[in-house]
């Protein structure tokens, strides 16, 4: 049976651990965060006008505004499981990436989209080793269907280096970025912007375990450890 929102606690229960923990980050931040910065965020309350969009796994160790060390009102940020675009679809559902796409193209004028992977990602190694094929939808089952969007691309990497072990998770890993590019190419408006130069997309993978961030060269489709 599917419980009603009726039937939840009207009041959050307080004094967890967590939530403990995120409200004195959230002290910290309005300390340091907020305080010293207030003129900055007296011009957001006014909009936003990034130029920048960045497209990442919704890994709890990949944040991008930590990575790139950007300041509020900086990126526009889509996380989600192994940072993947969906093709263009007209298919009634709920395109949140789409949406998100959508207003930052074309309302905000972004100037560069960059699909950001990393290494150790929980969803590509799903694709890999297709675990959860066949699951319940909240049991697997969603994410089995989001990351379909790589079944394509699985073929020729477990034919090289099989199912298991970081040559072929990276191998995934990699090709999901390569993956998110193309779909984003599918949409007519982010094609005609980057036809017109007006546009950028950029591939970038964050490897965790070293802390490096390596972009893609689309000219040969490697990627290359940046400085
Ligand atoms: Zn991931």
């Amino acid at each position: 049976m599917t419980e009603s929102p009726s039937s939840l606690p009207v009041t959050p229960e307080l004094g967890t651990p967590e939530l403990d923990r995120l409200l004195s980050g959230y002290r910290r931040f309005r300390d340091t965060g907020w305080t010293p910065r207030v003129e900055r965020w007296r011009q957001l309350r006014d909009g936003q006008n990034p130029e920048i969009m960045v497209i990442a796994c919704s890994d709890s160790r990949v944040d991008p505004a930590q990575i790139f060390d950007t300041d509020p009102g900086e990126m526009f940020v889509v996380r989600n499981v192994s940072a993947m675009v969906p093709p263009f679809e007209t298919a009634p559902g709920h395109h949140g990436v789409s949406a998100a796409l959508e207003f930052a193209v074309q309302v905000l004028g972004v100037k560069e989209i960059v699909v950001m992977g990393h290494g150790m990602c929980g969803g590509c190694r799903a694709a890999l080793t297709q675990e959860l094929r066949g699951a319940e939808r909240g049991e697997g089952g969603f994410i089995a269907d989001w990351i379909a969007m790589l079944d394509h691309v699985r073929d020729p990497i477990v034919a090289e280096f099989g199912t298991h072990g970081r040559a072929a998770e990276r191998a995934m890993e990699q090709a999901g970025v390569k993956v998110s590019l193309a779909n984003l190419r599918s949409f007519p408006c982010i094609r005609r912007k980057e036809r017109e130069g007006t546009l950028k997309l950029r591939g970038a993978f964050f490897a965790i375990s070293d802390g490096v961030l390596h972009l893609l060269d689309e000219t040969n489709g490697e990627f290359h450890p940046v400085d």
